[in-house]
């Protein structure tokens, strides 16, 4: 049986995102980051498909992330981002966990929350002004880093800081975070911390600044096939996601028909309407009402009005549907259907949020599973 509504994750074609992007920072390693469910494309099959990949390293932000990948058997080489003073530091510690310090505050509840000696990376913040110790703060968390490994508390395993505008590659913000990184650099190594993996760069800097790439590049969105930006081009990837239903419903209307909540559309002349099953509760953002669309047979068929909870309509003049034919609301874009990029901008959004927010009543079904 079909599913009603469905998304297909090519694990092949995340495979070869993956070493397609290897070739753009090829003496770099490579960081899959799998957060926020894998972009929305599912933890665990990506995380496995990425240690298949040949992935180094596993990135995520949230320590439940992290947690669960442990508790679903994964064991390589893996690093969480983001915590707060509540964290259970032991917790991750003891799953062989690496953590981020970006503060000398954070950096000493991380080492005295557990008996194992904790891998612990420095944050520096270059300019993007979220985590990360800036100015003066960065040099009291080089002081208490060099204090407590001397002493035995921590292993300072990595220093690495983030990208406020890679996606526009002329924004100066890059040049001035990478000469802020540099400095960092520096001053750790004055300081007589040698840290193996030094790393900054995206998705966008692994493709558009080598000089970014130091030992290692921590690739999201163009691993799952999507430009970090429309104007940035990525040859050698492809989407990794179709996201599909079945239409639930057909109809002919006559003209001055209004469709769906708020009759934001009214028919201007005889059509045919189709019902698909996923709404704003399964993610499908309520801003492409009257813009989006979706695939049938290499045709687009527009969104009428309103998109809801748990449903949309879309306009079938183009095509000779029938209930339950699967239309295509993105994929690669291969057979004219739009892409998670055409339904961002649609919606007036990112990409990253297309498909990061699926959601709900989705069944995902893997392609290329080993
Ligand atoms: C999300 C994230 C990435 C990946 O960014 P993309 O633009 O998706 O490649 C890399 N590093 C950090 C710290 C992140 O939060």
């Amino acid at each position: 049986m079909t599913a009603q509504a469905e998304l297909l994750i090519d694990l092949d074609a995340y495979r070869a995102n993956l070493a397609a992007l290897r070739e753009y920072a090829p003496e770099a390693k490579q960081m899959a980051v799998v957060k926020a469910n894998a972009y929305g494309h599912g933890l665990f099959p990506i995380a496995q498909a990425a240690r298949d990949g040949g992935a180094d390293w596993l990135g995520v932000a949230a320590p439940s992330e992290a947690l669960l990948l442990r508790q679903g058997g994964d064991s390589g080489p893996l690093m969480c981002w983001l915590t707060t003073p509540g964290t259970d530091f032991a917790a991750l510690i003891d799953a062989g966990i690496e953590l981020t310090a970006s503060s000398a505050e954070q950096l000493q509840q991380i080492a005295s929350a557990s008996r194992l000696r904790p891998r612990v990376q420095l944050k520096v913040d270059t300019g993007l002004a979220r985590n990360g110790a800036f100015g003066p703060d960065f040099d009291d968390l080089v002081a208490t880093a060099v204090k407590l490994q001397a002493a035995g508390k921590v292993v300072i395993t990595g220093l690495w800081s983030h990208l406020a505008c890679a996606d526009e590659p002329e924004h100066p913000a890059n040049d001035s975070q990478e000469q802020v990184f540099r400095n960092a650099i520096e001053a750790v190594r004055t300081a007589g911390l040698e840290p193996e993996l030094i790393h900054l760069a995206n998705s966008a800097a692994t493709i558009t600044r080598p000089s970014v790439h130091f030992g290692l590049v921590r690739v999201g969105i163009a691993s799952y096939g999507i430009r970090p930006d429309p104007e940035l081009a990525v040859p050698g990837v492809k989407p990794v996601m179709t996201c599909r239903a079945a239409l639930a419903a057909v109809k002919s209307v006559p003209a001055g028909i209004g469709v769906s909540y708020g009759w934001r559309w009214i028919s201007d002349q005889p059509t045919r309407l189709g019902l698909v099953p996923v709404g704003y509760g399964d993610g499908i953002d309520r801003a492409a009402s009257n813009r989006g669309t979706v695939g049938l047979n290499g045709s687009r068929l527009p969104v009428r009005g309103t998109i809801c909870m748990d449903q949309f309509v879309v306009d079938l003049a183009a095509e000779p549907a029938a209930v339950g034919d699967l239309v295509t609301l993105f994929g690669p874009g291969d057979n004219g259907e739009p892409t998670a990029e055409d339904w961002a901008e649609s919606a007036g959004t990112i990409a990253y949020e297309i498909v990061t927010r699926l959601a709900g009543r989705w069944t995902r079904t893997y392609l290329g599973a080993r």
